[in-house]
């Protein structure tokens, strides 16, 4: 504990999810953290539980998609607090469906979220730090579904393909900073956003993934949490360029993806609350200005 102690870390879609958890995580390692976030509830909250381990919490108003807001976001981050040494790539979106009627406005949502926001995420965060000059941690979190598919996933993970792959370049590109890159491909973990595949605690959607798990268990995101932190401190200095998957071993586990038939009732109660937290969330997304 406390090998982040004087760090800045600026952590996209921290107001949920995986995010939150690295949020966490490196508040309890000593650093402070911007949480620029379209969910201001969300954000607000975690910064509050930042704020009870006892580090500082700046709550930002951004959308990944948008290039000026992005800007502000990190611009506002160093004012506040003079530095910016950690950038996590977090904020994502999944839009699922079949090729055959896959409306042009999902493919492009998350295209805008998921690829050109983790470019514009990446670009605001390393500009700052190579203008300061201390060099730096950047993060992106892709996805296992960089590496796996299926017939209703195909267009997310042309994204998180291209995650995996930028980072390679961004290394090369960023290393006479001092800035390392690296990403992450989370398996199944238990968020708002993976409820249809992670089930529900003793329901049968559960029940099949930990089958399938060769650990056992759905992921957390503290578990993604402490690898975000290893990148970010003294034991990840000599990475760079890298994709890890943390997957508990799902990667290599048959029918990976697909739910398990018998899980049809609560697979469709879940979109149903997915669909709905999708119109709460769609206003937000489309505010580019
Ligand atoms: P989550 O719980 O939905 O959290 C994502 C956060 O990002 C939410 O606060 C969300 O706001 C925010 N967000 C969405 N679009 C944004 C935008 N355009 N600008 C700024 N913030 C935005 O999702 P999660 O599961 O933690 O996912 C985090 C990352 O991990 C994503 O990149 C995802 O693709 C990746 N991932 C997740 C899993 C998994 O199993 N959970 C697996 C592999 C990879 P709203 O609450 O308003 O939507």
């Amino acid at each position: 504990m406390g090998q982040l102690i004087g760090k800045v870390a600026f952590i996209t879609g921290a107001g949920s999810g995986i995010g939150r958890g690295i949020a966490l995580r490196l508040a309890r390692e000593g650093a402070d953290i911007c949480i620029p976030d379209i969910d201001q509830e969300g954000a607000r909250m975690t910064a509050d539980l930042v704020t009870q381990l006892g580090r500082q919490a700046l709550v930002l108003k951004a959308n990944v998609a948008s290039h000026l807001q992005i800007q502000a976001a990190a611009r506002d981050c160093v004012d506040r607090f003079g530095r910016l040494d950690i950038a996590v790539a977090n904020a994502g979106i999944g839009r699922g469906g079949s090729v055959l009627d896959m409306p042009l406005k999902d493919w492009q949502d998350q295209i805008d979220v998921n690829l050109t926001g983790v470019f514009l995420t990446v670009q605001a965060a390393a500009q700052q730090m190579a203008r300061l000059g201390n060099g730096g941690r950047i993060v992106c979190i892709s996805s296992l579904a960089a590496l796996n598919t299926s017939g209703t996933m195909w267009a997310y993970s042309a994204t998180k393909v291209g995650v995996a792959m930028m980072v390679r370049g961004w290394a090369q590109d960023l290393g006479s900073h001092r800035i390392t890159v690296n990403a992450i491909g989370p398996g199944v973990i238990e968020t708002p956003l993976a409820a249809g595949l992670a089930g529900e605690p003793q329901g049968a959607i559960r029940s099949s993934l930990e089958t399938r798990t060769p650990v056992g268990r759905v992921g957390q995101p503290d578990d993604i949490a402490g690898l975000v932190n290893f990148m970010a401190g003294p034991d990840g200095a000599f990475m760079s360029g890298s994709y890890v998957v943390m997957d508990g071993g799902l990667r290599d586990s048959r029918g990976s993806w697909e739910p398990d038939p018998k899980a049809a009732e609560e697979q469709q109660r879940l979109f149903g609350q997915a669909v709905e937290r999708r119109m709460k969330m769609q206003p937000l997304l489309d505010d580019r200005s």
